[in-house]
């Protein structure tokens, strides 16, 4: 290790984090730009969570509650929750960096899956721990696949349910048969992002599974569903212990105060939330079956976006076919850094830019 007493250097490994690079946002010379890139919603928040907002605008001198006793309170009621076993926190960005701080040191191993989000990666590494990645199998998170990596020093398992960007879900007899496998001193966490969308009687989010056990979490965001992305709001719930560890080590004022009354506001307007998972449903059919009737293949999801596999070996026709969506103003998230070199992902978007991929993928396609 080098020692260089001239200035400041990081803790060991630090450096050898490669940073998030989020989706581009971009097309450089193109009127209008339709930004697919992010799993944002293309319907906006719900007008009483923009309400809440801006209400909130006239106490910006006050510090906001350290507790987010509205916002938890909120998030109880919708989900039939006791308050005491829910954290709230600055994105569920910042849960899974806590959980990390918290849980995890150098020596110690965390397994995460092949094409899993890559937060999961810095975070651990950021701990001084290790990722250890697992194959999926036809990007499904394999269950066998991450009880076979199982060590000793295994502290961590993450898995995204569904799966980003994947679209994928794992059902919850696989989950309980993890859960049942790992030992009781391995934390699973059970990453639900996408799950409001999800339409499928073989899927649970984590509820059941982080109220009978004691070494399962389950986060949850603003960002996707409730379409407040902006304001930064995720929530854990989880176990009394492992909520008390973690909010000695969080910020005190983690939550900002617009962001606990939007996001209260937010949750509680359940019909908005239901249009938005119609809306997505009919999307999710349409897309898939138009993307692969031009000779696309489509993953199958069950989130608000779908990856498109181009027909390729070396990613040069997904690369290609990223720029030539970008000239037209339309913004796809290239998944090279998710071990998806041949695929793009596209997030459902309004009816114009869905139809305007398709016509434009078909073009693209037909040039051969
Ligand atoms: C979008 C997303 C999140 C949400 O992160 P926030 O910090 O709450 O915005 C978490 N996990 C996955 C897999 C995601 O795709």
């Amino acid at each position: 290790m080098s020692t260089d007493l001239e200035s400041p250097s990081p803790r060991a490994g630090i450096l050898d984090i490669a940073a998030y690079v989020p989706g581009k946002e971009h097309a450089p010379g193109v009127a209008k730009v339709y930004k697919l890139s992010s799993n944002e919603t293309p319907l906006g928040a719900s007008p009483k969570a923009i309400e809440a907002f801006g209400r909130a605008a006239g106490q910006l001198e006050r510090y906001p509650d350290g507790q987010a006793i509205e916002l938890r309170e909120a998030i109880a009621a919708v989900h039939g929750l006791n308050i005491a076993n829910i954290l709230c926190g600055n994105g569920s960005d910042e849960l899974l960096g806590l959980l990390c701080h918290v849980y995890l040191g150098p020596g110690d191993e965390a397994i995460i899956t092949e094409h899993g989000f890559l937060v999961y990666r810095i975070q651990i590494m950021a701990a001084g721990a290790a990722p250890v990645t697992v194959p999926e199998t036809e990007h499904r998170v394999d269950v066998d696949a991450i009880l076979a990596a199982v060590t000793p020093k295994t502290k961590m398992v993450f898995i995204a349910n569904p799966g980003n960007p994947t679209g994928t879900y794992v059902p919850v007899a696989e989950i309980r048969r993890l859960q049942a496998a790992l030992p009781k001193s391995v934390l699973l966490v059970l990453d639900a992002a996408y799950a409001e969308y999800v339409r499928r009687n073989d899927y649970e989010a984590g509820i059941e599974l982080v109220s009978a056990n004691r070494n399962v979490v389950m986060t949850r965001t603003f960002s996707k569903i409730y379409g407040l992305a902006a304001l930064r709001i995720g929530w854990i719930y989880a176990p009394p212990a492992i909520i008390d560890a973690l909010n000695r080590v969080r910020g005190p004022f983690n939550m900002n105060a617009p962001a606990i009354a939007a996001g209260a506001a937010a949750i509680r307007d359940q019909a908005f939330a239901a249009d938005a998972v119609e809306y997505n449903l009919r999307w999710l059919g349409r897309l898939t079956a138009e993307l692969e009737a031009i000779g696309l293949t489509v993953t199958p999801s069950v989130a608000n976006f779908v990856l498109i596999h181009f027909p390729d070996e070396d990613g040069r026709r997904a690369a290609e076919a990223d720029d030539f969506l970008t000239a037209r103003g339309l913004i796809l998230r290239a998944v090279r850094g998710y071990g998806l070199p041949n695929a793009l992902r596209l997030s459902i978007g309004p009816e114009e830019a869905n139809l305007a991929v398709v016509a434009a993928l078909a073009e693209f396609m037909g040039r051969g």
